[in-house]
């Protein structure tokens, strides 16, 4: 192995078991009473949000998406703690109320918003991120409908693509948004409807580790929508920047430089209030703020040889952790940082394979690791699993088990 994973310290270790909020990892699985399973821990997440707003300008709000992790328990914790939550379904905006977050501080975003999904955004009085001219104006025929004047922003598509991201979500032919050069028309058009036009929405891509791209992406978007706001029918209220502030998952990666976004935002922050002080700058983050703070868990069931090569075989798979068996949007398969929980450093080690017990070549969690010697009854643990984990892997598929979640 030439690029190894950065050093984890965000669990400590005592008595060579992983301790998670105080608790010994072979404890918690009892505790739980099943492997496979996430834990969250509360203690990380909440130092998580609060280290952030430290670095932040004060002024800028900070989101969470709940699509990274919406564990209702998790989702209600992490309410008092940002300013808003964004929701991309009916299912979500269903947890982000009863969560507690109030409706105005609420957003709905995604593409394909059922008619059922906007009644119910407009009914409960959440900020309608509009995905394109079709939408806004089924948005106004409902808010007309209702009795109600429906707030909305529009999600604008705009010409350039942030640099260096993961996932890219912005920039040229998408699904997502608005092409920037319609924008103008459709603010026109939003005139002489029944909406409450509130700002702007961009989101160009997710999972960057570059700060200085961010920072990049983050200016231009303040920039195309002070030109924007220009055709607009009231004052820009709200401008959503997205976020995509991305987290290590793989070897050779370093964490992102959060000092250096927090200076890009400033200058960002002051440029936006100097041309439009009445103008709430918002970042909204998924997985920044919940990934790190969870693991995954499954137990070994079997240490099998082929031709000279080690597998683990465990009661965990990509039937509940795709993202680590590489499915989930990676070109390249690599590993997840993953360890033996009860045996984090004495002992002898090896290299190993772990994989699941689906029948498909795909179902494995680590390739060719150098792990502790695990034996069967061993927990294996998978790192920075506390986004996209559960609720983005087909659970279904091969009909074992659901894994648990719990908020330690
Ligand atoms: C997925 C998504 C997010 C969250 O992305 P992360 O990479 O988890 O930070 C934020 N905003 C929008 C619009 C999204 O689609």
């Amino acid at each position: 192995m030439n690029a190894t994973h950065a050093e984890l310290r965000q669990f400590p270790v005592q008595d060579d078991c992983l301790q998670i909020a105080g608790i010994a990892l072979t404890r918690l699985a009892e505790r739980v009473g099943q492997t496979p399973f996430y834990a969250y821990e509360r203690k990380h997440i909440q130092s998580r949000v609060a280290a952030l707003r430290q670095m932040l300008p004060a002024r800028v709000h900070v989101h969470y998406a709940i699509k990274a992790n919406p564990m209702p328990a998790l989702v209600q914790m992490m309410a008092p703690l940002v300013d808003g939550f964004d929701v991309a379904s009916s299912g979500e905006l269903k947890t982000a109320l009863d969560a507690g977050m109030a409706p105005s501080h609420i957003s709905f975003a995604g593409p394909g918003k059922r008619d059922t999904e906007l009644r119910s955004a407009v009914a409960a009085g959440v900020l309608l991120h509009l995905e394109s001219e079709q939408e806004m104006e089924r948005a106004a025929h409902i808010g007309e409908a209702l009795g109600m004047t429906p707030r909305a922003a529009i999600r604008v598509n705009p010409e350039f693509e942030l640099k260096h991201a993961g996932m890219k979500m912005g920039g040229g032919a998408r699904q997502f948004g608005v092409d920037a050069q319609r924008v103008p028309a459709m603010l026109r058009k939003m005139a002489s409807l029944g909406l409450d036009f509130q700002g702007f929405h961009l989101f160009c891509g997710a999972q960057n580790l570059s700060a200085s791209a961010i920072c990049e992406a983050q200016r231009l978007c303040v920039q195309l929508s002070l030109q924007l706001a220009e055709c607009a029918p009231s004052p820009m209220r709200m401008l959503n920047i997205g976020g995509g502030f991305g987290v290590p998952y793989f070897p050779g990666e370093r964490a992102l430089d959060l000092a250096a976004v927090a200076e890009g935002l400033h200058t960002a922050a002051q440029l936006l209030c100097s041309t439009s002080p009445q103008t709430q700058l918002v970042l909204e983050l998924g997985r920044y703020l919940v990934a790190e703070g969870g693991i995954y868990v499954c137990r070994v069931q079997e240490r099998k040889f082929s031709h000279g090569q080690v597998f683990l075989i465990t009661d965990g798979g990509l039937h509940h952790h795709l993202a680590a068996s590489g499915n989930f949007g990676q070109v390249l398969r690599k590993n997840y940082p993953v360890a033996i929980g009860n045996r984090m450093r004495a002992g002898p080690r090896e290299m190993a394979t772990v994989v699941g017990p689906l029948c498909t070549p795909l179902d494995v969690l680590a390739e060719h690791i150098e792990l502790a010697r695990a034996m069967p009854g061993d927990l294996v643990v998978v790192f920075q699993s506390g986004a996209y984990g559960l609720t983005a892997s087909p659970i279904a598929f091969l009909g074992h088990p659901p894994p648990l979640e719990v908020l330690v």
